[in-house]
């Protein structure tokens, strides 16, 4: 017997027959492993549908209102799923977040788990339930309800899979795997038997579509996960760390592994920085403290005592960075400050990139070659990321997945 812990993403779920496809999936898990604890995410758009009507109550809805709102979404899926299967003669339970054991700080909207304290669910397991748990939640010490960020039934599942010590963990979805880059932006994308958890971590902190601290805990825990569809039954991909160990001596794999794309990105600049030790630390420390987290950052070379700093962060978190920043900036007394939105980060992913050179050259030449602006440049060991106007994200993947081969990926 063995006991694997599954997941299934909102548009596996979308409507009742697709509840039922699931459960019938969750229930043949279950012939052929013995144990199966599954999470569930909303069904189809259900949380943006929640985040709408929230923002329609209320200008600004109150972080803890919103979770225990946005909560119910997950909810509703999983006991429809542990109904769907006691109609079909299984036995199975539902448990909210926190029945589950799931706990968590309260950063309300983000909040990170603390621990898992799974009792309740090898009890359930030991009583030979499937056991349904509600992903994407979790409770405070307090007692209040939390989220987990957008898209983090995957980061349910992962921990689940770890704290239960489970034989594997399988992410089902509407794709069938990991691709080269975004499918429905480059239609000669391929998708990828397998992949590192370095280089899934860049690619899923750069826009392809899996929770990047899922990745971050399957790395951490060691714990393989699959990628697969929900609706067909092919091999999916593979995300564990011996990905790179395979490459056979001799042979000479694409060190670009993939592209990854961000959309509604926006960036902000405060003007005239003055340049002393600190400054920086002043901005970014209450930015951080706000949970908000910056990314591609760049300090012009001072001219004259002062230097113009830019960053970027979701749009999403634009009105509560500019709230940070108009407050800081004005105490330092530099009251020029500046956004725009309207941008997206177009990245190139590859462990072998490091130590190699040319991979940032043949980047800019190829998007320029597209026509394509670039606004800011970042890089990582493994990554090298480029600001492009939002309109330019398709071209961009596109030339790139043209420039480094990706088509002829095995
Ligand atoms: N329902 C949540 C979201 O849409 C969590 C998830 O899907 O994983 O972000
Ligand atoms: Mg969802």
């Amino acid at each position: 017997m063995s006991l694997v812990v599954q997941k299934y993403g909102g548009s596996s779920l979308a409507n009742p027959d697709l509840i039922r496809n699931v459960a019938r999936r969750v229930a043949s898990a279950h012939d052929r492993s013995g144990q199966v604890v599954a999470t569930v995410s909303a069904m189809g758009d259900l949380t943006d549908d929640l985040l709408k009507i929230a923002s329609q109550v209320s200008d600004r809805p109150d972080p803890r209102e919103l979770d225990v709102l946005l909560s119910t979404g997950e909810l509703q899926s999983c006991a429809l799923v542990a109904m769907a299967l006691r109609s079909i003669g299984k036995r199975a339970v539902s448990l909210s977040g926190a029945q589950a054991g799931i706990r968590t700080d309260s950063s309300y909207g983000k909040a990170k788990i603390s621990g898992l304290c799974p009792e309740r669910i090898e009890q359930e397991l030991k009583n030979n339930n499937i056991v349904i748990v509600a992903g994407f939640q979790g409770i405070t010490e307090k007692m209040d309800i939390t989220t987990l960020g957008r898209g983090a039934s995957d980061l349910t599942a992962v921990a689940l899979a770890a704290a239960l010590k489970a034989d594997r963990c399988e992410i089902y979805t509407d794709v069938d795997g990991i691709y080269t880059a975004d499918p429905r932006m480059v239609p000669k994308a391929q998708k990828l038997d397998e992949i590192g958890f370095e280089e899934m971590l860049e690619l899923a902190s750069y826009g392809a579509k899996m929770n990047p601290r899922s990745i971050e805990l399957g790395m951490v825990y060691n714990v393989p996960i699959l990628v697969a569809s929900s609706f067909e039954d092919l091999p999916g991909t593979l995300i564990h760390g011996g990905a790179d160990m395979n490459i056979e001596v001799g042979e000479i794999r694409n060190r670009v592994r993939g592209i990854a794309t961000e959309k509604e990105v926006a960036k902000v600049t405060v003007y005239s920085v003055v340049d002393r030790p600190g400054v920086a630390a002043s901005l970014f420390e209450p930015l951080a403290n706000a949970d908000i987290s910056v990314d591609v950052i760049v300090q012009n070379a001072s001219v004259s005592g002062t230097t113009d700093l830019t960053f970027t962060v979701k749009s999403s978190d634009l009105d509560a960075t500019m709230d940070v920043v108009r407050l800081v900036s004005k105490n330092l007394g530099m009251e020029d400050v500046g956004y725009s939105t309207g941008l997206a980060k177009v990245s190139i992913v590859g462990t072998g990139m490091q130590d190699s050179p040319g991979y940032a050259a043949k980047m800019f030449a190829a998007l320029s070659e597209g026509n394509i602006n670039i606004e800011m440049i970042t890089t990582s060991e493994i990554r090298i990321t480029c600001l492009v106007k939002e309109e330019s994200t398709a071209d961009a993947a596109k030339v790139l997945h043209e420039a480094f081969e990706l088509d002829k990926t095995k």
